[in-house]
């Protein structure tokens, strides 16, 4: 006769025990309960043994010790093993068949305002958690309850006989997940407790807007990256600088130049690489009275990052792919901006930067070692998500290998395959979609977060033309009053060089005009297409391929000679004879980067 099944139950939160027991006894189960569990069992009038009963040992230690036991778990652990079977006799253990348990409530305990961490500590569950992944873990022949809701079903079953396999492993399935999430609780509460801020995990203001709270940053194992040297971070500013650091090391492992980057919204509004400043550029991005721009390649590139869309850098976080010092910082100093990261600061650009804003502006550094796990994860309204993460290097050699037009004879120069090589890694760390155009090393337009991809040509295009309208000599030689300031003076020349002016209303005319000593005239359309027609030898990448021709009109008409673009559109062949008719060199860049 097949001996008497054994459940063992050991529940914080009581709810359907009763039912649960009534129905267990009901199949001639033995019932073993820890303390509390056997109490309530009993006084219901239903008979119940002491966990004790089998181990011959009270609870102990004021109920830290209750089912931590060999006859406890040599009876769940035990498999249908003669060697199994053999331990079990000479230790006179029996099998046990089905667990019951659930945990303390740490959950609960933690969420209250000033729990103590003796409190806290008290509400670790010790030999629960032991019941459930013993149990789990012997889920072949062991039924694991750890969840209220199942018992009906779990009782509907047993009355037909057995627990299916099926249910069993669903059973264990939800046991390990209790406990993960258990332990998760646990480590969070004791990393705010003793990582020290700013080690392990960074407690932040708030999330993306004010009432997004609570709100912090942390890594599951060893320290942050990075360390708070000045001023103290956002969720927005962590954002953007957690995706224009990985811009800027790449672009400068990928060509061998010091890089910068100028984020706002989790998309960069300039990226660059250290490419020398000529005289003009030096005006147009408003850096000419910087001493020892000459000889700081880093500083030239953030000016010409931090140049490419200067009214859409107000309020920027900055990336910088090597040790920051005194004219990079100068810079800096002077524009309206809301933090930066790199790897290292001079002593003296430290300094300079932690004056700014009455000592709020955001200084992090970066360990320059640091490699993000393979696996990302992320919760978007309450699902996790989790894709391996997009580390393919885009490089000179590496990327634009295949040009697909024109088919014979083609190359493409040096400084244009430098150029697609920023465009392409700016793209990688922005918001999709994205078109991006780039010259002389830097980003010169970009349209991020468009849904439809022409408009993002369109975007980053006209982005590029006001670019190159800043170049013109009336923009260079207005007269400005004195005292406006210099993102007062970015803001009047977008106005100019995008077309704005004049302005509509008066009020508004009013507004432009009193920043000016001479008021500039407005460009016609010819003195506009005039000046377009000299900017030559753009570049343009898009993160995925261009389903329509018109993008590659809307590039032609700023200048674009080269484009990289993955390809797998079923207008591939009308882009590629576009590109064709327009003499443009169109390269296959063969890997998506959509980035969200
Ligand atoms: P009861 O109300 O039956 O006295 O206690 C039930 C709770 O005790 C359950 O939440 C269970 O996870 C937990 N528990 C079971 N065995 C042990 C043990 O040996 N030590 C500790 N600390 N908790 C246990």
């Amino acid at each position: 006769m097949a001996s008497q099944q054994i459940a063992i139950l050991s529940v914080y939160d009581k709810t359907g025990l009763l039912d649960l027991a009534k129905g267990l006894e009901k199949q001639n189960v033995r019932l073993l309960a820890s303390g509390g569990t056997a109490k309530l069992i009993r006084e219901a009038g239903m008979k119940v043994e002491d966990v004790s009963a089998i181990t011959r040992a009270p609870e102990m230690l004021g109920g830290r010790v209750k089912t931590l036991h060999p006859a406890v778990h040599g009876g769940i652990l035990a498999r249908n093993l003669e060697s199994d079977e053999k331990d079990l006799a000479d230790q006179n253990i029996q099998k046990v068949d089905y667990v019951v348990c659930n945990l303390y409530p740490f959950k609960d305990t933690i969420a209250k305002i000033n729990v103590t961490i003796p409190e806290a500590v008290e509400e670790i569950d010790i030999g629960g958690v032991t019941l459930l992944r013993a149990a789990a873990k012997n889920h072949t022949r062991v039924t694991i309850l750890s969840d209220p809701e199942d018992y009906h079903g779990f009782l509907s079953e047993l009355e037909k006989g057995e627990i299916t396999e099926q249910s069993r492993q669903r059973y264990a399935l939800k046991a390990f997940s209790h406990t993960a999430d258990y332990d998760a609780a646990i480590s969070d509460f004791f990393r705010k407790q003793y990582a020290g801020n700013g080690v392990q995990q960074l407690t932040l203001r708030y999330g993306t807007n004010p009432h997004q709270k609570p709100a912090s940053a942390f890594v599951k194992e060893g320290t942050l990256p990075f360390k708070v040297l000045s001023g103290s971070p956002g969720y927005v500013n962590l954002l953007d600088s957690l995706n224009a650091w990985p811009l800027v090391k790449e672009l400068k492992q990928s060509l061998g130049l010091p890089a910068a980057a100028s984020f706002k919204h989790v998309s960069p509004a300039g990226a660059a690489i250290g490419v020398p400043l000529n005289e003009t550029e030096r005006k147009v991005y408003m850096v000419d009275d910087i001493d020892g721009l000459d000889k700081s390649a880093l500083a030239q590139a953030y000016a010409r990052a931090r140049g490419a869309d200067r009214m859409s850098s107000f309020g920027d976080v900055i990336a910088l792919s090597d040790k920051v010092d005194v004219p990079t910082a100068k810079i800096i100093s002077r524009e309206v901006s809301d933090g930066v990261i790199a790897p290292d600061y001079d002593p003296e650009a430290l300094e300079i930067l932690r004056k700014k804003k009455a000592g709020k502006y955001l200084v992090l550094q970066m360990d320059e070692s640091y490699e993000p796990p393979q696996q990302e994860y992320r919760t978007v309204y309450g699902i996790n998500l989790t894709q391996g993460r997009n580390d393919v290097k885009i490089t000179p050699q590496g990327t634009f290998g295949s040009i697909v037009r024109p088919t014979e004879g083609a190359t493409i120069p040096e400084e244009a395959l430098q150029d697609l090589t920023v465009a392409t890694i700016a793209l990688k760390y922005t918001q999709s979609n994205s078109v991006c155009y780039a010259y002389r090393g830097q980003v010169i337009g970009l349209g991020a977060g468009q849904q439809s991809r022409i408009h993002c040509t369109r975007l980053a295009g006209d982005k590029a033309d006001n670019w190159w309208m800043r170049f013109h000599e009336r923009t260079l030689s207005i007269k400005w009053k004195k005292g406006v300031k210099r993102p007062e003076k970015s803001n009047a020349i977008d106005m100019l060089c995008s077309g704005q002016v004049p302005p509509k209303s008066p009020f508004e005319v009013e507004d432009y005009e009193r920043n000016f000593e001479e008021v500039p005239k407005p460009f016609t359309p010819e003195e506009r297409d005039e000046w377009l027609s000299k900017l030559q030898r753009v570049v343009v990448s898009s993160d995925a391929f261009f389903p329509f021709v018109d993008n590659i009109y809307r590039a032609a008409r700023s200048g674009v000679k080269y484009i990289a673009a993955p390809t797998g559109s079923q207008n591939d062949g009308a882009v590629f004879d576009t590109c064709d008719k327009l003499d443009i060199t169109f390269v296959e860049q063969s890997t998506r980067l959509f980035h969200h």
